[in-house]
């Protein structure tokens, strides 16, 4: 394809960064670049701990972990999401209780999560979808009314703000995704970030295989050992290096990403007005962070004509997922509450168009130009 949908972000500095891994010989885990990283996080977003991981899904099973999720347990998330958000859940147990989204952000229904929460369920799992936040000040009253954790996806959030706060720092617990398909990559890996003190020391402790290993690193115990169960969260420096010299140029990366959305935006107005398609929409109190641009077609048909129109043009689009509770392991493992509106109707015609840093104006307005023709605006 000419134009793919996404190339990895590449900053320059990634090369020197490793190098200086490497000639130092400090490539195992928790190095001078994820102290770094993990810093960065903090800087950004103001939460008491952020600790680099070895991917989003692991970030969410840490905080699976750490809320304690257990055999019978419910927890209540949107079926428009990727697998990592349920299987975190699903493997200790738990029963994933999908709610429906709204069709203006795609994100979960504020307004359907209380009447889904039993004497089982445990916590709410939103997920920021395209970098747009969800209504948390509505979630976290109901998870406060019902003393449950509110365990934030912000997989696709980094950079982006709630009512001025940072997605993933306003719940108990936040996941970042740096994996390649995102703002910021470091190949594979993501973050825990971690609202308040309280879960700090078991955090650090699950990351590190159970272990006090950190501690013992810092002096403050003699020997290090088992302490309760956990497993290997921890990604090579290396990684962490390649991601730094991203996180460095953060500002420039969002700032880029944002003038090719709205360039899209502005770009594809007319055929929204014509009521050909439909664009996204970002809620006054969300400053979104452009991961994603996509547009709505009428429905499935149109969109498969479409992604087929594009990529006989040498343009890779994507559609998105398919919701999880009618795939083969949601139909086992989860259920939905409520009526399912919006999430299949919503998920069958998105579509997300080649969005990534560096993206040029000449291919950005191709992909604008070949929208068009599929829809015979002139
Ligand atoms: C990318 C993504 C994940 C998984 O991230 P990894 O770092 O690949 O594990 C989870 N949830 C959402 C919403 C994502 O977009």
């Amino acid at each position: 394809m000419r134009i793919n949908f996404n190339v990895p972000p590449f900053t320059g500095k990634e090369y020197e960064y490793i190098k200086e891994c490497v000639d130092n010989q400090k490539i195992c885990g928790d190095g001078p670049y994820t102290a770094k990283a993990n810093e960065w996080i903090e800087n950004k977003t103001g939460v008491k701990k952020a600790l680099l991981t070895t991917s989003c899904t692991h970030a969410t099973e840490m905080a699976a972990l750490l809320a304690g999720i257990k055999e019978g347990d419910e927890v209540i998330m949107p079926s428009y999401t990727f697998v990592s958000t349920a299987n975190a859940f699903v493997l200790r147990g738990a029963k994933v209780i999908f709610v429906d989204i709204r069709p203006d952000t795609m994100n979960i229904d504020e307004n359907l999560i209380e009447q889904a929460i039993t004497t089982k369920t445990r916590a709410i799992v939103p997920v920021h979808y395209a970098g747009v936040g969800c209504e948390m000040d509505t979630i976290l009253d109901i998870a406060k009314r019902h003393n449950l954790f509110v365990i934030e996806d912000a997989a696709q959030g980094v950079m982006a703000t709630y009512k001025g706060k940072a997605l993933g720092a306003i719940g108990d617990f936040g996941n970042y995704s740096f994996h390649e398909t995102k703002n910021y990559s470091m190949g594979e890996g993501g973050a825990l970030l971690l609202r308040d003190e309280t879960y700090v020391d078991d955090a650090i402790i699950i990351r590190e295989k159970g272990t006090n290993r950190t501690l013992y690193k810092l002096g403050k115990v003699d020997k290090y050992s088992w302490i309760q169960p956990g497993s290997s969260y921890l990604p090579s420096d290396m990684n962490a290096a390649y991601l730094y010299a991203q996180l460095e140029k953060a500002e420039e990366i969002n700032n880029d990403r944002l003038s090719h959305w709205n360039r899209y935006y502005e770009a594809l107005l007319p055929l929204k007005e014509k009521g050909l398609i439909e664009l996204p929409i970002v809620p006054e109190e969300c400053v979104h962070n452009a991961h994603m641009f996509y547009i709505k077609c009428k429905d499935f048909e149109e969109r498969q004509g479409l992604i087929k129109y594009l990529m006989s043009n040498d343009i890779l689009p994507a559609s998105h997922y398919v919701p999880l509770h009618s795939s083969k392991a949601g139909l086992i493992y989860s259920e939905f509450r409520g009526e399912d509106r919006y999430t299949t109707r919503e998920s069958e015609r998105l579509l997300r168009l080649p969005m990534y840093y560096k993206l040029t104006d000449e291919d950005l307005d191709e992909v604008v130009m070949r929208v068009k023709e599929y829809y015979r605006f002139t």
